[in-house]
């Protein structure tokens, strides 16, 4: 950082401190110590294949119900959170309210879970699933006090810094061929319908033979990631693992 910005920075924290998203109270980020910890990790006893909750009295290393029934072309999903109070605000404010200095906190979750659940694997790409049906357009936002030039997704925001702290390369070469209609919209048999064929890998050689950590914010049924996670499969991609912010039980 160059004086000039430790300048501006100190001017703006003087007349307008950081505030925790949650409670108010002055922080260095987005979201205060005492809130991060408020916020409700899945823990415990898990579907080994989607990571969704399961009773206490199930025996570990089951499967839920819905996995039982559906072949994915993912490996593995594992989810920080369900979408619920601090988590889901957090996602809000990034997504719909663009505050995308929030990208730092929401990175450290997915960082978090890489080591918990995935550190013995080998991962040779990030990848994000585009949330834009506009494609290739790119706007500028200001972040960390510089114009940076990003992308339109938030979740390639997200992926760049996971890529820079967990040091793996963001392949970026998925993108969306088609507008769809919002999933949440769609019933069962639409959604599947909605999304197919609708993800391209730019250069298909990349994922040749690769295994590739596909990251998203929210998970609901599974279909979107799973549609992309099919499009890796056709470019003859390895293991493709999955991790998402957050899970919405159904
Ligand atoms: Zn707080
Ligand atoms: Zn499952």
């Amino acid at each position: 950082m160059n004086l000039y910005n430790i300048i501006v920075n100190l001017y703006k924290n003087f007349f307008s401190p950081q505030t925790c998203l949650n409670c108010g109270e002055i922080c260095s980020g987005y979201i205060c110590h005492n809130c991060a910890k408020k916020i409700n990790k899945i823990k415990g006893n898990i579907c080994s294949y989607c990571g969704s909750p399961l009773p206490k009295e199930i025996k570990p290393d089951s499967l839920c119900n819905f996995c039982k029934e559906k072949q994915f072309s993912f490996y593995k999903l594992r989810s920080f959170g369900t979408y619920e109070g601090l988590l889901k605000k957090a996602i809000i404010s990034f997504k719909y309210n663009k505050i995308y200095s929030v990208s730092s906190e929401l990175a450290d979750l997915l960082k978090e879970m890489l080591f918990e659940h995935f550190s013995k694997e080998k991962i040779d790409f990030i990848e994000a699933v585009p949330d834009s049906d506009i494609i290739g357009n790119e706007e500028y936002v200001t972040y960390e006090n510089n114009y940076k030039k990003i992308e339109s997704s938030h979740m390639k925001l997200l992926a760049s810094k996971l890529s820079e702290s967990a040091d793996i390369p963001f392949a970026d070469n998925i993108i969306k061929i088609r507008k769809t209609f919002r999933q949440q919209m769609l019933n069962k048999n639409e959604r599947l319908f909605n999304l197919k064929n609708v993800f391209k890998a730019r250069n298909p050689l990349l994922y040749y033979r690769k295994n590739i950590m596909l990251i998203d914010d929210v998970v609901t049924t599974g279909s979107t990631i799973n549609e992309i996670a099919h499009a890796m499969k056709r470019c003859m991609a390895d293991k493709i693992f999955v991790m998402t912010l957050a899970r919405v039980n159904i």
